[in-house]
């Protein structure tokens, strides 16, 4: 008998840097069988039902029931697949690619194995934190030889000295202590060019009927019917491709070629990194920031990579943004460092992946990381519905479908929040400023059960990662690990004013609204009827009447803006979120 060890790529989709893949070859099986497992329960797979005799549901997010994956992401994951198989075969390897899921199809892939003389050995994949993936992790450890490599991180858990149930609550602390490690970021693993052989039988594989659970009892798991050659085509059944929209931030295909010229681009190519601490609020087009995140959230670049040619760069850079101290960390004193900024950015999002590591389910809670003193308050206070126009927030959430859709289709009537609600449905993207904005509109001046929103956003955001999405879900509304909350709770026109100076952000997704008075752009219903009329847009005819005058908003309406795209002055690395001054102001 030959052995066989499987490199299961989840939600891994690359080979450079892959700890599975690395750890997968170093016992030397005889062969080698790199696998991907499309999950129904994750994507839509119900296109293939005639082709596998499956009967796939479309499936839907956990309370609120909506499409659970978009066709920008689905045609990301698509997309980022083949050329994961490309990459493999420039290896001398292969992939196979099966739909269905894998606690049900991976021990009869084993069986199958066995019968054609291969025995298994190990399976190799990475950890994840989350409650359907740890189910999956727990049914799959229980049947077989399989480690679960901590990959997704930039700083590996455990290089730390804390464990995930002790990680900070608030992000400063966790930021510190990093930063203080003399090597807080792993060397990268070296991937041989040629690797082991993939077995001949791999694409051989044709999955008996299994019966399936939860969501879709009556459904059937299969692998593709005779092999994978033709495997293009069977992944466009399941989303063709399509014409991205001209206006898009987001207009990248997925996969590890894109990510990888997309890290080149963005710093030695422009140098755009040089100046993202100045760009990054931007609202508009593909370089006002990274674009790293949807490459990020499917594996497609590693974290740790971005650092280190991070360093590289500043290393080699004409204009050396920083200067580098003996322990080989960069200095933090000059608060204009694009590269620093980056780094800041990538360790919020490790922090949200501690964070659901160490509270579990509470990502998911209505009350958050907060959850338990949230409902000693609502004990105590009246449960009454709130009137969303006062400021008192008495700990109840509302869950008013119609106000709920009119914010995800970008018809509240505030020019600002339909702008990104609208680039957010057209691209599957929206920018960071934006998405602040909009959840801070919808849980806390419209108090609409934070979930529905973070639902929202898992359905149609390429880059969706479910725990930087619920974590900073949970942090705009007010139920997340820092008590600061007050500050989070966005003044919109204010907001719409500092980043939208000139309201062109706004007239790109709306463009009834071009020809307002750019004085009043951001606030439309305090046109007088003669300018609705001179402007082509009558307020209730042309653009929606506003769902919610905020009474903070009043002072800001026909305010001059103050550019803020360029940054915010009053940001320091340091001072960032200990700054006293930001608690009295709202931002
Ligand atoms: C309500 C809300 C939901 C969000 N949902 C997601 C999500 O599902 N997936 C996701 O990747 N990001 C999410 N973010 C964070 C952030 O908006 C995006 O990462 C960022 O806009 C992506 O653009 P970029 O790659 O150009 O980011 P850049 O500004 O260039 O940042 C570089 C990288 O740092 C990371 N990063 C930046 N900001 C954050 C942050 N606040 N939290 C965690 N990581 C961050 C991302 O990986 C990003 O690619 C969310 C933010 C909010 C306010």
């Amino acid at each position: 008998m030959k052995s066989v060890n499987i490199c299961f790529f989840r939600n891994i989709f690359r080979v450079h840097d892959n700890m599975s893949l690395y750890h997968a070859i170093q016992s030397k099986p005889d062969t080698l069988l790199p696998l991907v497992c499309l999950d129904p329960r994750m994507m839509d797979l119900s296109a293939l039902n005639g082709l596998l005799k499956t009967d796939f549901k479309p499936p839907t997010t956990w309370h609120y029931g909506i499409d659970r994956c978009s066709r920008f992401r689905t045609r990301f994951i698509i997309e980022s697949i083949l050329d994961l198989k490309n990459n493999l075969l420039k290896r001398k390897s292969d992939l196979l690619v099966l739909y269905g899921e894998p606690e049900k199809l991976l021990p009869e892939l084993r069986d199958f194995l066995a019968k054609k003389g291969l025995t298994l050995g190990h399976i190799h994949t990475h950890k994840e934190y989350a409650y359907e993936e740890l189910q999956t992790e727990l049914a799959l450890s229980k049947d077989f030889n399989i480690t679960f490599h901590s990959d997704t991180t930039m700083i590996h858990p455990g290089d730390v000295n804390f464990t995930f149930d002790k990680t900070p609550r608030v992000f400063t602390p966790f930021r510190k202590r990093i930063e203080a490690m003399p090597r807080p970021v792993r060397a990268l693993l070296e991937i041989p060019k040629e690797l082991p052989q993939f077995p001949s039988s791999g694409h051989e594989f044709k999955s008996p009927s299994t019966l399936t659970s939860r969501s879709s009892s009556s459904s059937r798991s299969r692998s593709t019917p005779a092999d994978n050659s033709d495997l293009e085509s069977i992944l466009n059944k399941i989303c063709p491709p399509f014409e991205a929209d001209s206006r898009s931030a987001y207009p990248f295909s997925g996969g590890e070629t894109t990510a990888l010229s997309r890290l080149d681009y963005y710093l030695f190519g422009t140098d755009r990194i040089a100046e993202y601490k100045q760009t990054r609020n931007g609202l508009i087009g593909t370089d006002y920031s990274t674009k790293f995140s949807a490459f990020l959230a499917h594996g497609c670049i590693s974290p740790r990579l971005i650092w280190h040619e991070i360093d590289r760069y500043e290393s080699i850079s004409k204009k050396p943004e920083s200067e580098t101290t003996s322990n080989g960390n960069t200095t933090n004193d000059d608060n204009s460092l694009g590269t620093y900024w980056v780094k800041f950015e990538l360790l919020w999002r490790d922090y949200w992946r501690y964070l659901s590591a160490g509270f579990g389910n509470q990502i998911f809670y209505l009350h958050g990381f907060q959850s338990v003193e949230k409902l000693e308050l609502l004990k105590k206070s009246p449960k009454e519905t709130p009137n969303p126009a006062s400021k008192k927030y008495t700990g109840v959430w509302l869950k008013d479908r119609e106000t709920f859709q009119k914010w995800c289709q970008g018809t509240t009537g505030v020019p600002f929040i339909d702008a990104v609600m609208r680039e957010m449905k057209l691209t599957g993207f929206a920018s960071n400023r934006g998405r602040q904005n909009v959840a801070s509109f919808l849980a806390r001046d419209l108090y609409i059960d934070w979930r529905m929103g973070a639902e929202w956003f898992e359905s149609y955001l390429t880059d969706h990662d479910v725990y930087s999405n619920y974590g900073n879900w949970q942090y705009v509304s007010g139920v997340g690990c820092d008590p600061r909350e007050s500050i989070r709770h966005f003044n919109i026109i204010k907001q719409a004013k500092d980043y939208d100076p000139k309201g062109n952000y706004v007239k790109l997704w709306c463009p009834e609204l071009k020809n307002v008075p750019t004085q009043k752009i951001h606030a439309p219903w305090i046109m007088t009827e003669e300018e609705q009329r001179r402007s082509g847009c009558v307020i209730g005819k042309d653009y929606p009447k506003p769902i919610i005058i905020v009474d903070a908003w009043k002072k800001h309406s026909l305010v001059k803006g103050g550019s803020k795209t360029n940054g915010n002055p009053s940001e320091t690395i340091a001072g960032f979120f200990t700054n006293p001054k930001r608690k009295q102001r709202r931002l």
